[in-house]
């Protein structure tokens, strides 16, 4: 364990998109800077203090960037591993390395989990279109095809319902390392956003309940409709996550919710789209929860106080911040990002629904 960072110390920050903006935003709230690592346009760098635009492959930029900075984290999961390897030689990184390492790969991610005891949809690799029978065999129909790396907001995947659609399904991926995954019948997507520190203390949110349109977060509610049991199932399935990658800082747990169980579908190793309520609902939101982990600082505890629906604000849905900023129970987020292209993340509402009973 490190010591805790005083305020003016430096926490660099690899990508610079929204997560990224709004971890600056918390930092800069606890007298901390932060330095944003990012190749491309970067929001974040609007709210930060420095912003290296490099690629990740610049090691001179990367040795700069280390060096000015006290502690490394990021803001997404698809960091090339020789920029990591080269970052975390200057300095500390966390989250470790080792939970990218879990989370970057579909197959690498679900033996973590089950080795955990965990439940997780059935699931086969696929590396070639010979694997497809046993494949299917093992997961069912339907299932979905997915990318073993580099998918996200559910890209890199095919739902499939015989062998021959699952063969045009795996060309369309173009040869590219994959999974079977069996269609888990749920009745509804819940995540938890958890927190641990360098100490080892755990603090966990409330499961937020979540709806996906076209592959995108679009609503997360809470309190989630599910009983008090397996609401607590879930705060222990993402403790025991947590505990079990030594992690440090705050991570997403996505599951499935079924008759029967909580299926843990992926895990994110960073602050979460679907977390965003904490906003408005606690005392220390996953940003600032977050950002006091890697600096070693003591955990906020957790606590909702407000019942809550995250509503993003999705390419042209944007025009209705406006409208909503004149509503006194919405608190609205905007990105700073320049142009409303369809399926792009410009912004979140949080609409308080009532105090936490
Ligand atoms: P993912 O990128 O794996 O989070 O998948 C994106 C979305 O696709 C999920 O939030 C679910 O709505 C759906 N999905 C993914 N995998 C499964 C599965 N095995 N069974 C049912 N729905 C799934």
């Amino acid at each position: 364990m490190t010591d805790p960072l005083p305020p003016g110390s430096t926490v660099g920050i690899l990508g610079g998109g929204q997560l990224g903006r709004m971890l600056a935003m918390a930092a800069a709230r606890l007298g901390l800077k932060t330095h944003i690592f990012e190749p491309g346009p970067a929001p974040a760098a609007d709210v930060a203090h420095r912003w290296t635009q490099a690629p990740y492959d610049d090691d001179a930029a990367l040795d700069a960037f280390a060096a000015d900075c006290d502690v490394i984290t990021f803001e997404f999961e698809n960091i090339p591993a020789k920029a990591l390897d080269r970052l975390a030689g200057a300095k500390p990184i966390f989250p470790r390395p080792n939970a990218l390492e879990v989370s970057q790969d579909r197959l690498t991610e679900k033996r973590f989990l089950m080795e955990q005891g965990l439940s997780t949809a059935p699931f086969a690799p696929i590396d070639g279109p010979v694997d497809l029978p046993e494949a299917l065999a093992a997961t069912g129909l339907p299932a979905i095809l997915k990318t073993r790396r580099f998918g996200y907001d559910g890209k890199g995947q095919a739902r499939v319902t015989d062998m021959d659609g699952a063969g045009a399904a795996l060309a369309e991926l173009n040869g590219a390392p994959a999974i079977a995954e069996g269609v888990v019948p749920f009745l509804s997507e819940i995540s938890v956003i958890a927190a641990r520190g360098q100490d080892g203390q755990v603090a966990v949110y409330d499961p937020g309940e979540n709806v996906h349109v076209g592959g995108i977060l679009f609503t997360t509610t809470v309190p989630a409709a599910l009983p008090a049991r397996r609401r607590t199932d879930a705060v222990l399935i993402a403790s025991r996550i947590l505990t079990a990658l030594d992690y440090v800082g705050v991570m997403g747990v996505e599951l499935f919710v079924t008759p029967t169980a909580l299926i843990v579908n992926e895990i994110a190793p960073r602050v979460h789209n679907s977390g965003h309520w904490t906003q408005a609902g606690c005392a220390v939101d996953q940003f600032e929860q977050h950002i006091r982990a890697v600096a070693g600082w003591p955990l906020g505890d957790g606590t909702r106080y407000a019942d809550v629906v995250m509503e993003n604000l999705i390419g042209d849905d944007v025009a209705r911040a406006l409208t909503a900023a004149a509503d006194p129970h919405i608190q609205v987020h905007l990105y700073g990002k320049a142009e409303a292209r369809p399926g792009r993340k410009m912004g979140h509402l949080n609409r308080i629904t009532g105090p936490a009973p």
